[in-house]
């Protein structure tokens, strides 16, 4: 069965984009076909991926808006992800969608005849609870919330597992939260470290392992439009590509996601 994950934060800087390119790309030299969506009208994640968007014609807006079929939109990328690219048009989707019944549904739909095509389909959510972030959630088995270990990383965490809290009473009641996933970490103070261990007392909330560290590489690779994978070796890549193994491994065998102790280790 076909793995849908969601990356959500509404806090944008956290690395979302970065975690669903990484991740997708781990992923794929692990052996599974791998579909990442772009759900940002700023088109980060297509950027990143090699492709412009100020160049295409057809990105998820018309999917989600119009009666284009997303196999009709799908890019090959280098990295071996498939990409379902985002146009600023998406900035306007929001409005059109809210008129529509069934609108947190719309991508779920829209995804539902490419799913035998993949094994797992990773969802980069844009940095708002709207309309677009809710049909990420509802398409979406688990999701998994980049945390940026800095002070008040905790504000908006409260209301971001509200949401998702009533997507799974509305919408989604399958929907799996699988924790927070710590990011731009920094092992060498304990300043990461307490921030992670208050958040996830205070929400009662997973962390998984490993925390991703920061790397000056992660900037120089998007800014190439290469992902951090291709062709480098470094800290932030190995993080990813661990991540990836374990969440292949809960995925197919069912083993329990290693979580991560601030405080042990
Ligand atoms: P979001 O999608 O949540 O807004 P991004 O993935 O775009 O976040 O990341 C925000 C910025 O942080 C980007 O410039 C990105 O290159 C940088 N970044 C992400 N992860 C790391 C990391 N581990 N180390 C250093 N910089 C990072
Ligand atoms: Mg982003």
């Amino acid at each position: 069965m076909t793995m849908v994950l969601a990356v959500a934060n509404q806090k944008g800087g956290v690395a979302k984009t970065t975690t669903v390119a990484s991740l997708g790309a781990a992923l794929v030299d692990l052996g599974q076909r791998v579909l990442v969506v772009d759900l940002d009208p700023q088109g980060c994640l297509t950027f990143s991926l090699g492709h412009n968007p100020d160049r295409l014609d057809k990105s998820v807006h018309e999917v989600l808006t119009g009666d284009t079929a997303a196999k009709d939109v799908l890019l090959a990328t280098d990295d071996g992800v498939t990409l379902l690219p985002a146009t600023i048009d998406l900035a306007g989707a929001e409005a059109l969608l809210l008129m529509r019944p069934g609108r947190e549904f719309t991508l779920k739909r829209a995804l539902a005849p490419l799913l035998d095509l993949f094994d797992v389909v990773v969802i980069d959510c844009p940095p708002s609870l709207g309309v677009l972030t809710l049909n990420g959630l509802t398409a979406a088995q688990q999701v998994l919330v980049p945390l940026q270990c800095e002070t008040l990383a905790h504000r908006g965490v409260g209301q971001l597992l509200r949401t998702v809290s009533e997507v799974q009473a509305i919408t989604n009641p399958d929907l799996v939260l699988l924790g927070a996933l710590p990011t731009l970490y920094d092992a060498r103070t304990t300043h990461s470290r307490d921030v992670l261990s208050d958040v996830s007392d205070r929400y009662d909330l997973p962390v998984l392992a490993p925390p991703i560290p920061r790397t000056v590489r992660f900037a120089e690779a998007s800014a190439s439009g290469a992902t951090v994978l291709v062709g480098r070796k470094n800290k932030g890549a190995a993080a990813y590509r661990e991540l990836a193994q374990h969440l292949s491994d809960h995925w197919i065998d069912g083993s329990d996601l290693v979580t991560f102790s601030p405080f042990e280790g």
